[in-house]
């Protein structure tokens, strides 16, 4: 399969089986827009009713077919073998250490925190008996996962400092190593726990949205005043402090239908002095006011384009900007397996809630019909089988992506979208979900392919 498109006057063509990305001059563009595999070395009569000089469509052919030949282009499809061992393993935990939060953002998945149940901290014996689990179900993996995450999680500092410890004694008992990281909103970082999470994170998802206008409008105290003013300040001092010792963080934020200038946003924390950036789409239901909708994909298209050409501006003349949602690996080596398989959830990664249930991630918190059952007695049967169908939901198993061209980048998209916004279906693809990723990655293939001019 191969995808050409065109951004920002470059002529580019991903040849989706093998990875490679070809920038072209406009003949060889226009020449292979015509091409359908098996190519013959003859030059195909059709190319000569292009409006090129005949000789220079016949050497322009010449060349592609010699990238056919090398397997660069209309290269062969190919199956990657999933293990099918019928005990999963699991490698990361997403922690719900508080049910609670702070702050009351205008798109909250999360409920405020409550994740339609009730406030709630995750005590301490939990958390550690959630490392007990994680590592009695990792099986041969030796670099495990710990996120906390919230509500806010800074809302449960102790539950974090006594999990963090135990989980650091425990994995170097089992011959193993577990990296933390720690999603905040900011609200309660001092200099101590700054000076703690710099210490003891692996990583570190700072939440904001960009300008001060966009992230008041959607991330607000219940109490009101301005959460940017108050964040802004430890978020620098932590980005920085990270930035000199080479440790990883971002900066997260959240796009709606109501900042579809969002490369703004993007430009304004850079500005600020952050290095790693994610500004993502919201993702909710079709009717919320905040929802990006089927009306708005032109507009945000743009959006992006505008984005990577500036972004190749900036990182040309040496800007450190870096921002995630543009990071892609050419080189699919051992990453086409990642790829094939998704995120995780459900299978290699799972929510724990503060009482100590067990969900396929974060995202399904609280959907009683997706529980998996608790860090105490495990999986049952019923569980088990569901696990087993989040593990053979891929690429190859929804119809939708057989023809995606993102297929070996994307991974299958969003589970817990497909479920929340396309009728309970896993094996539906999350159309709004799919239409942005497949533009993102255009972009990113735009932006490798001026940085290696
Ligand atoms: S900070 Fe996070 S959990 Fe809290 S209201 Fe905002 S989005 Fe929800
Ligand atoms: S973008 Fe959508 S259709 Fe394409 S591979 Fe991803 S989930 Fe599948
Ligand atoms: S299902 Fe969606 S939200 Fe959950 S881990 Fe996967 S990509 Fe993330």
């Amino acid at each position: 399969m191969l995808h050409t498109f065109e951004i920002g006057g470059e002529y580019l063509a991903l040849d989706v089986n093998s990875g490679a990305l070809h920038s072209f001059y406009k003949l060889a563009y226009d020449i292979c827009k015509l091409l359908t595999p098996p190519l013959t070395k003859e030059t195909p009569e059709i190319l000569y009713n292009l409006e090129y000089d005949k000789n220079e469509v016949k050497l322009a052919y010449s060349e592609l077919y010699s990238l056919y030949e090398q397997k660069l282009l209309f290269s062969p499809d190919f199956i990657v073998d999933l293990p099918k061992n019928s005990v999963i393993p699991i490698k990361a935990l997403c922690l719900h250490v508080a049910h609670d939060c702070n702050m009351r953002c205008g798109y909250c998945f999360a409920d405020a925190g409550e994740y339609c149940g009730k406030r709630e901290i995750m005590a301490p014996e939990v958390g550690m008996k959630a490392i007990d689990f994680l590592i009695e179900h990792s099986a041969k993996i030796e670099n495990l996962e710990v996120d906390f995450f919230g509500g806010e999680p800074l809302m449960a500092m102790d539950t974090v400092k006594a999990v963090t410890e135990y989980g650091k004694k425990r994995a170097a008992e089992a011959g193993k190593h577990i990296n933390f990281t720690l999603t905040t909103n900011g609200a309660l970082l001092d200099d101590e726990t700054i000076e703690y999470l710099d210490r003891e994170m692996f990583n570190l998802v700072l939440s904001v949205d960009g300008r001060k206008s966009v992230n008041d409008f959607m991330r607000r105290f219940p109490e009101g005043g301005s959460t940017y003013d108050k964040i802004m300040p430890q978020f620098k001092k932590l980005a920085e402090m990270r930035q000199q010792n080479g440790k990883s963080y971002y900066v997260r934020g959240t796009f709606t239908a109501k900042n579809l200038d969002f490369s703004s946003d993007v430009f304004h924390l850079a500005d600020c002095g952050f290095e790693e950036i994610s500004v993502e789409p919201v993702a909710l239901e079709n009717n919320h006011p905040l929802a990006i909708k089927e009306e708005m994909l032109p507009r945000i298209y743009k959006e992006y384009e505008k984005l990577a050409i500036e972004l190749a501006k900036r990182k040309s003349s040496g800007d450190k900007i870096n921002f995630f949602h543009f990071n892609v690996d050419l080189e699919a080596g051992p990453c086409v397996y990642k790829r094939v398989k998704g995120c995780g959830a459900g299978c290699e990664y799972l929510a724990v809630t503060p009482p100590g249930a067990l969900f396929p991630c974060h995202q399904f918190a609280g959907m009683d019909n997706y529980k998996l059952g608790n860090i105490y007695d495990g999986f049952n049967d019923e569980s088990a089988q569901l696990r087993k169908k989040f593990k053979s939901t891929n690429i190859y198993t929804k119809p939708e992506c057989q023809n995606c061209f993102a297929k070996f980048f994307c991974g299958g998209g969003c589970v817990a979208a497909s479920v929340k916004y396309e009728g309970g279906d896993m094996s539906k693809c999350y159309h709004i979900g799919c239409e942005l990723e497949r533009k993102r990655l255009e972009c990113a293939l735009y932006l490798q392919a001026k940085l290696a001019e």
